[in-house]
């Protein structure tokens, strides 16, 4: 299967099954105990980059672009904050459902602006690139693009999330625990810190901070990395 595929695939499934099992994950209705589970890993990890965010006590000053915002978990409290928040993501379904929670929590609909786009074909320069689990449904060879390209967008600062490869969650995986449920529609791929943190270098950049989330079925390795 090469790349490509890899895109439409995932752009069916977040705008499908995905798009369902998501949408409950990221939200606070009622969910299966696997679920909840992941629901709190993940708030874990945006919990972290807004409390480095606030620590800078600068947010109101910058531009911050979320590449793969989903429903806005992250885009809409950074906008709370008053960042200016340029949101984006591949799946039409998960931006309609990110524009629906802002009008609900934001008064205004002009922050964040939010667009469907793949993070591949954004253009533009911004404070502060995010892209929080995202790169769990590429290949390595992928994720190199995808990073460095994430990479030219950012004047100061990007800050990815991933799972990280390491042996124990290879052998889980490898078990068929990871991503357990039976809409796990599509394939999880793990990387190894190295890599991202090479690449991140190739393109400039230094690690400043870091953080790993994990719960029972929800790992993410959390990089801020600036130049
Ligand atoms: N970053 C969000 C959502 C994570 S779920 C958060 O942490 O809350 C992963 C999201 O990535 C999905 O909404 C999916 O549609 C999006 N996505 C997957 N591949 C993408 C791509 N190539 N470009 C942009 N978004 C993508």
């Amino acid at each position: 299967m090469n790349a490509t595929d890899d895109k439409t695939i995932v752009r069916e499934y977040f705008n499908s099954t995905g798009f369902d099992r998501w949408k409950r994950i990221y939200g606070d209705g009622e969910v299966n105990s696997v679920q909840l589970d992941i629901r709190t890993g993940h708030q874990q990890t945006v919990d972290t980059v807004i409390a480095w965010l606030k620590d800078d006590q600068n947010l109101s000053q910058l531009t911050i672009c979320d590449a793969g915002c989903g429903v806005g978990s992250l885009s809409i409290p950074l906008a709370v904050e008053g960042a200016k928040v340029y949101a984006s993501d591949i799946s039409a379904k998960m931006v309609a459902e990110a524009q629906d929670r802002a009008v609900i929590s934001l008064k205004n609909t002009a922050n964040p602006t939010f667009t469907v786009q793949d993070l591949e074909s954004l253009t533009g320069n911004y404070h502060t690139v995010i892209c929080l689990d995202v790169l769990i449904h590429y290949p390595q060879e992928k994720a190199d693009e995808m990073i460095s390209h994430l990479c030219s967008l950012a004047r100061s600062r990007i800050i990815i999330s991933f799972a990280p490869k390491t042996f124990w969650l290879t052998i889980l995986k490898k078990i068929g625990s990871f991503f357990p449920g039976p809409s796990k529609a599509t394939r999880a791929y793990l990387h190894r810190e190295v890599d991202v943190i090479n690449i991140l270098a190739k393109n400039g950049f230094t690690v400043q901070r870091k953080a790993m989330t994990r719960t029972r079925f929800y790992f993410s390795q959390l990089l801020e990395a600036t130049r």
